[in-house]
């Protein structure tokens, strides 16, 4: 590769990060540290009625949690700012107005009125919705019908205009997309897009290639949504820069849900997280479930998005950040739309949990005790804690109630488990092993089982049978690491305890 690899997001901040999106960062992402190039972020705001306020932040925010931090941008400064495109507003006019000089754009001067006349005129069965294109061009108020006076006199005095992309008739323009290959498109089926609106700002279109080229993009990587797009920026680079300044293009495939696109809406009605993180829409006040609020770790979160349309050709699926970095390749991204598997998400989740150690864990673990008014205790004791139960977690979350009974009496005993099993001589083993257990001087997991077991056997008990209700006794349900372990943690007084209180509700 002979220029620097120099990548780019290039949000809209209109909401919260759909997987999608933060797949592309993602892709974006390992391609540029493995090629050691820089990812920035560039903020496309220039569609001000689409603009919902702390958007950004929120883009940031998820970048930040996922550990995916631009190397440029608003947040993070470098040299080819400003990185949000209104700042920029005044760069875009002249390459519009360079494209009219050179014929290959004009001045359109239609009114909302006209344009909407000429959708219902042009109607017919066949075109339900005619575009301002090359067979419509011709007949509406441009400087391409008006005379040059008529179009000078009209721009002289102010009059709302837009500036059109000429589209020319029957031209093929290609490209190699690095996913795709060949992708050739016949210009005469692509309307004529608008560059520059009559508030001076430019579309996207314009924007994406102006900005591209200023900030010396080597890769632009973007979802297939954009596929349609990629004659006209095709264009607008050959009429601008140059096709051999164009970046090189890839196009990812779309994420699907159970029904086609996975859509917001599949996130409500299916009970899974659609965005990184939470979002409430500020406009509707609509809440967005996020995975990280679900208790995903970023770790898995960004394995599992990097598997949504890449693998590596072989049978591996778990990748830390690192080994993605040094596996991942374009040429292995899949070109057809990846389906999402939220039963599948939570299996790489759960593997996170087994492989990140307990220091990693105890902030988040603290944290989510705390919001739940849950007494969290030493360091030590908590540590020891996620220790016995993480791998028993599948999400964050599972935490509160797979730890929560070590530091705080179980709220609910389901003696409803114990009771059809339940009778006078396991009543009388549990009485015998309180008085064992307070005359205990040891207090481990070991002395604890083995006393279990002696008061069982003498008793002619099977241990087996009484270790359910020992459970029930100290979680309160039927789950949780060894009990002897969780006996030994909780200490002398509340394990007695607790095997009283469950001994008088069964009584
Ligand atoms: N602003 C576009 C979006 O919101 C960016 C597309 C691109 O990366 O070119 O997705």
């Amino acid at each position: 590769m002979s220029k620097r690899v120099r990548v780019r997001f290039a949000p809209s901040p209109t909401g919260g990060l759909h997987l999608g999106g933060v797949r592309t960062v993602l892709y974006n992402y390992l391609f540029a540290k493995k090629y050691g190039g820089d990812f920035l972020v560039r903020i496309e705001d220039t569609d001000q009625t689409r603009y919902v306020p702390g958007a950004e932040e929120y883009i940031f925010d998820t970048l930040k949690w996922c550990g995916l931090e631009p190397d440029e941008s608003v947040q993070h400064g470098g040299s080819y700012g400003p990185y949000r495109q209104s700042e920029r507003k005044e760069s875009y006019r002249r390459y519009a107005e360079q494209l009219v000089q050179d014929g290959h754009a004009y001045y359109a001067f239609d009114t909302p009125e006209e344009l909407e006349k000429m959708r219902q005129d042009f109607k017919t069965p066949e075109n339900p919705s005619p575009q301002y294109d090359q067979t419509i061009r011709m007949k509406m108020r441009n400087s391409l019908t008006l005379s040059r006076e008529d179009t000078a006199a009209l721009l002289a005095a102010g009059t709302r205009h837009v500036i059109r992309i000429k589209m020319p008739a029957g031209e093929t323009v290609s490209f190699t997309d690095m996913i795709r290959g060949e992708v050739s498109f016949d210009t005469g089926t692509v309307d004529d897009k608008v560059l520059l609106k009559a508030d001076g700002m430019p579309t996207y279109h314009l924007a994406v290639v102006v900005d591209d080229q200023g900030m010396q993009i080597s890769h632009a990587f973007r979802g297939e949504e954009w596929l349609p797009s990629a004659p006209v920026h095709i264009l607008l680079w050959k009429y601008l820069f140059g096709l051999d300044q164009m970046p090189q293009w890839a196009h990812f495939p779309l994420i699907l849900g159970p029904n086609g696109k996975l859509s917001k809406r599949d996130g409500a009605k299916y009970g899974f997280p659609v965005f990184a993180m939470n979002w409430a829409d500020p406009k509707t006040g609509e809440r967005t479930e996020g995975f990280k609020e679900k208790g995903f770790l970023p770790e898995a979160f960004i394995n599992l998005l990097a598997l949504l349309g890449w693998n590596e050709g072989t049978e591996q699926e778990i990748y830390s950040r690192e080994e993605l970095i040094e596996k991942f390749s374009m040429e292995r991204v899949h070109s057809s739309g990846a389906k999402f598997d939220y039963e599948k998400a939570k299996w790489f989740n759960h593997e996170w949990m087994k492989r990140v150690d307990v220091h990693r864990l105890k902030p988040e673990v603290k944290a989510l005790l705390s919001e739940k008014a849950i007494p969290v205790p030493d360091d030590k004791l908590l540590e020891k804690v996620i220790g016995l139960v993480k791998d028993r977690c599948t999400l964050l979350t599972d935490f509160v109630e797979q730890s929560s009974f070590f530091f705080a009496t179980p709220e609910t005993i389901d003696t409803g488990a114990v009771k059809p099993k339940w009778n006078e001589a396991k009543q009388l083993f549990f009485a015998e092993l309180v008085r064992n257990y307070e005359l205990a001087d040891t207090w481990d997991a070991h002395t604890l089982e083995n006393n279990f077991k002696e008061i069982a056997s003498v008793n002619d008990l099977k241990p087996g049978e009484l270790m359910l209700p020992f459970r029930i006794m100290l979680v309160g349900g039927k789950f949780g690491p060894g009990v002897f372990e969780i006996a030994a943690i909780i200490g002398k007084t509340d394990t007695i305890k607790r095997i009283e209180t469950t001994l008088q509700l069964l009584k």
